[in-house]
């Protein structure tokens, strides 16, 4: 069995970590060759020290010199490199033949569209990069002719519960009629809408089943995550929009499910712990050990599921409708989402904020068609730039 070399982009976050800890349990299968990080150098430092990667990427210089020195110390050989352009160096030059996509937001769109084009296993986490340009990075795909694996856990569960090769045919030839998306419902799911006006980062931040890295537990808050879901489910599937649909299931234990034709619903179960899609896609299509708990179905109490409230998730309509408008319209709302996020953790915005900063860039910006991955960048930095504006007009 040949040994598969991991490019892990955002090696340090939560992701990140999680992918390092199933490839530890298995040394004799993979061998990490890049690892990437934002601004955590210490922990970047200790796991290039553990995995020896041929290349490690930072965001700026400074960071770069503090990593360099450390690695000195310990005399390990990784190339240090630096900035935008260095992640997609970390996908191109590192040998690897498998890409972990886990840096988060926007910043991950051009190494993940990089790992596409050059046709490697692209083990997808950074949900935004399909968002964005899921048209162009389906395409990409398509042209590098490599692997796909979701490792989103929803669209890992769809995948597992699809027919094989099925987005080599039509979806209906093959008995498909919807997908059944998942979602907890959050930390807000039962509390009053009068009493959110005053939440902090932190309780939006305390998901009831997931631990997850910042940006996405405030997406799971708002919904706005189970929205872009959607939008990577229609790009990575090929349903139409209608037929996606959105479930809360507070439990979180069954991750998503595909319904067919002849009255069958096929879900994939198991605990709400990453390493499990994460395994599945290193491991494709083999089985491994992922260092996950089983599942202990008479432990539970019960499954539920009901209908979203669109009223208390405004961030779910939105998406839904930036969804329904295609084009740039879904870019525009990642870019204002992005920013509103970081004022409301960053910057203390209110929470209740966040839909409406979305909203108002959305109508503020005509949708045009998402051709090319320069016409979306440029959407994406005038989004941004709208979006920045609405949240300082609100201070003031
Ligand atoms: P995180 O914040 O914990 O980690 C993000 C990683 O990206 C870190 O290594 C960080 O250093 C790096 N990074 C951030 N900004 C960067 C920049 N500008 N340039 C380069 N690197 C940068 O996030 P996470 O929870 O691990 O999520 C990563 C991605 O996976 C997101 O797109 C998220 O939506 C998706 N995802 C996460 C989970 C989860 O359970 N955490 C589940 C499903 C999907
Ligand atoms: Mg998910």
């Amino acid at each position: 069995m040949p040994i598969r070399q991991v490019a892990i982009l955002g090696s340090t976050g939560s992701i990140g970590v999680n992918t390092l800890d199933v490839i530890r349990a298995h040394p004799e299968r993979f061998k990490v060759v890049a690892l990437t990080a934002g601004k955590q150098v210490d922990r970047l430092a200790e796991q290039c020290v553990e995995f020896k990667p041929a290349i490690a990427v930072v965001t700026d210089a400074a960071a770069a010199a503090r990593l360099s020195t450390l690695l000195l110390e310990k005399k390990i050989h990784t190339h240090v490199l630096y900035g935008p352009q260095a992640l997609v160096t970390a996908v191109t030059e590192s040998g690897c033949d498998t890409v972990m996509a886990a840096i988060v937001g926007a910043a991950g769109l051009l190494p993940a569209l990089a790992a596409a084009q050059a046709g490697k296993r692209v083990l997808l986490a950074n949900k935004e990069a399909l968002v964005m340009s899921g048209d162009l990075f389906m395409q990409a795909m398509k042209h590098g002719g490599g692997e796909l694996l979701p490792i989103d856990s929803e669209h890992n569960a769809i995948y597992q519960c699809l027919p094989k090769d099925f987005t080599n045919a039509p979806y209906n030839s093959q008995g498909v009629e919807e997908l059944w998306l998942t979602a907890s419902g959050g930390p807000f799911r039962d509390t009053p809408v009068e009493q959110l006006s005053n939440v902090t980062p932190d309780q939006a931040c305390a998901h009831p089943n997931w631990v997850m890295g910042r940006k996405i537990s405030v997406d799971s808050a708002t919904m706005m995550n189970k929205g872009l879901e959607v939008i990577e489910a229609f790009w990575l599937f090929g349903l139409p929009l209608e037929k996606i649909k959105v479930l809360i299931h507070p439990q979180s234990v069954v991750h998503s499910m595909v319904r067919y034709r002849d009255g069958s619903v096929i879900a994939q179960l198991g605990q709400p712990d990453m390493r499990t899609p994460i395994a599945y896609g290193l491991a494709w299509p083999e089985r491994i050990e992922a260092g996950v708990a089983p599942l202990s179905l008479t432990q539970l109490a019960t499954l539920s599921f009901t209908e979203p409230d669109l009223a208390r998730f405004p961030c779910l309509s939105l998406a839904f409708a930036a969804a329904q408008a295609g084009g740039t319209a879904p870019s525009v709302l990642n870019a204002a989402n992005e920013i509103a996020v970081a004022a409301f953790l960053d910057e203390g915005m209110p929470y209740l904020q966040i839909p409406i900063i979305v909203e108002k860039t959305l109508s503020a910006i005509s949708v045009t068609n998402a051709s090319s991955l320069e016409l979306i960048l440029e959407m994406d930095a005038q989004a941004r730039a709208v979006a920045r504006d609405l949240i300082q007009e609100m201070r003031t």
